[in-house]
């Protein structure tokens, strides 16, 4: 059983638990964590699996990577029932099929039912449960002066923002703190992050850029002195906990695929740092018999030049696209595919090569900001995945095309991530040309949030509006609520930190 966890970058043999993995977030080498084996599933249990409910096949599959004596069964479900419940969507991560006229084969996963209308909600309401788990169990019997606590501090420059603050709401012996740069998020996203009236939650807007913020959140993490004090928490997206839970919507997602008639499906996944795509990777790895994966980038196209080419490169600048959620210059859990390759590959299945590979891969990174796998590295990763760029031309041109064509619902309205993804699909299907495959195009963020990419595309429809046919009653009502937030004049990391202990004194959390 896979229920402990080892680095990406260790040549040694050491493993260590679940909590210890979600707490720490990052390895102390630099390396993230990964199961110390993939848990193999069989074609009967796969098909016992189908006709589970979403939640019911979240206990499933986190029972086989979390011992029962770290987690009892009976706390684990009710885990996973709190953090579901808040979905606006009985079955969680619904499948619109057919939505897109002309291809019959193109279903959309949408991933946006939870409270902040993204998929990260699927991953975060976890988290937060999670930690608050933790946290109880280790205080149960200890006096208010001495209980442990964890500080969550994040930066922002949109989604993963209001995610994490829904997640960590009121939750106990929690606090959050979320940096943003003040004037350079979206109204919406500025209302969903700075309406939460729970106590534990404070954003603090940052005069400056996003790059300050982020700048900032990592002096924050290297501050031993605050870090021990506060035991600061990153939910970021290398945090395993994440990844496991979104396993669960490539399995659910595939069984309502494949419910008609027996296909082959594929799963086009619109990626930034891999967390997304990389769960699905793991299905497979467990044995769903999943056909591919594709990557679908935008201009920040790390990964699709990686796949044509070998090369790891960053560039020099970030581009500002449609799809602000993807734009990265590395990608942070590429680290964890990179290390199977190497293990499978190069290093005949033996994991502590595959550590000392992977470790030499990344010092390259740092040190000349490129490294380079051998071909048989990219064929290897070809055996999964396939790979698509889409500019923010073609990303307006699905928006519009999928609004005039859709038929079930008509005038279906895609965010423009998802439209990087139903752009990719397209291609395939037109490459594939093959009526026997089903294709999975994952939605990650409702096109609420994106006003203005979504406008710019559909403005000139006569007939459209953005109040009456995209914004949610829910997402409206935000701009008449009160806004809680500190404003911070100066981009500076001391500021920062005198405005967290300042509130968490408020919080009666220091
Ligand atoms: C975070 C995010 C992505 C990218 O997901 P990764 O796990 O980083 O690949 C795509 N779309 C939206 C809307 C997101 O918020």
């Amino acid at each position: 059983m896979s229920q402990s966890y080892r680095s990406t970058r260790s040549s040694a043999k050491e493993t260590q638990s679940f909590e210890k993995t979600i707490i720490q977030g990052l390895a102390s080498d630099g390396g993230l964590f990964i199961p110390s084996e993939i848990p193999q599933l069989s074609p009967e249990t796969i098909q016992q699996w189908s006709h589970l409910s979403f939640q019911d096949l979240a206990l499933e599959i986190m029972k086989l990577y979390i011992s029962s004596e770290e987690i009892p069964e009976a706390d684990l479900k009710g885990l996973i029932q709190r953090s579901y419940s808040t979905f606006r969507s009985a079955d969680v991560t619904p499948l619109a099929k057919n939505v897109t006229g002309g291809d019959e084969n193109l279903n959309v996963l949408e991933l946006f039912h939870g409270p902040t209308y993204a998929f990260k909600d699927v991953a975060l309401q976890f988290v937060g449960n999670l930690f608050e788990y933790f946290l109880q169990r280790a205080n149960k019997d200890l006096p208010q002066e001495q209980r442990k606590k964890i500080t969550v501090v994040g930066a922002t420059s949109g989604d993963t923002g209001s995610a994490a603050i829904y997640g960590m709401r009121g939750k106990k012996d929690v606090s959050v703190f979320i940096l943003y740069p003040t004037g350079r998020i979206s109204p919406i996203q500025e209302e969903q992050m700075t309406t939460v009236p729970d106590k534990n939650v404070q954003t603090l807007s940052v005069k400056g850029t996003f790059d300050n913020c982020q700048d900032i959140v990592k002096a924050i993490f290297g501050d031993v002195e605050f870090n021990k004090k506060h035991n600061v928490g990153a939910v970021n997206s290398i945090n395993w906990a994440r990844i496991l839970a979104q396993m669960t919507y490539y399995f659910y997602a595939y069984f309502q695929a494949v419910k008609a008639s027996p296909s082959k499906v594929k799963f086009v996944v619109p990626s930034g740092n891999f967390g997304d795509i990389l769960a699905g990777y793991y299905a497979k790895k467990m044995g769903l018999p999943v056909e591919k994966l594709v990557i679908a980038t935008n201009a920040n196209d790390i990964l699709d030049r990686f796949m044509k080419s070998g090369v790891y490169e960053r560039s020099d600048d970030v581009a500002s696209t449609l799809s602000p959620a993807m734009d990265i210059l590395v990608s942070s859990n590429f680290e964890r595919l990179l290390w199977y390759l190497a293990r499978d590959v190069l290093a005949s299945g033996d994991d502590q090569r595959a550590g000392e590979i992977v470790n030499n891969w990344f010092i390259q990174l740092k040190t000349e900001g490129k490294f380079v796998a051998d071909d048989a590295v990219v064929r290897e990763a070809f055996v999964d995945f396939d790979s698509e760029r889409v500019s923010d031309l073609e990303t307006k041109e699905t928006i519009k095309e999928t609004y005039v064509t859709s038929q079930n619902p008509k005038n279906y309205i895609l965010d423009p991530h998802t439209a990087v993804g139903v752009c990719a699909t397209k291609r395939q299907i037109a490459k594939d040309n093959d009526k026997s495959v089903q294709y999975v195009s994952l939605s990650t963020a409702h096109p609420a949030k994106f006003a203005d990419a979504v406008n710019d595309a559909l403005s000139e429809f006569d007939g459209y509006s953005f109040e009456k046919d995209v914004l949610p009653e829910e997402l409206k009502k935000l701009s008449t609520l009160e806004k809680k937030l500190k404003f911070i004049e100066r981009a500076d990391v001391e500021l920062v930190k005198a405005a967290i202990e300042e509130e968490l004194a408020k919080m009666g959390l220091l």
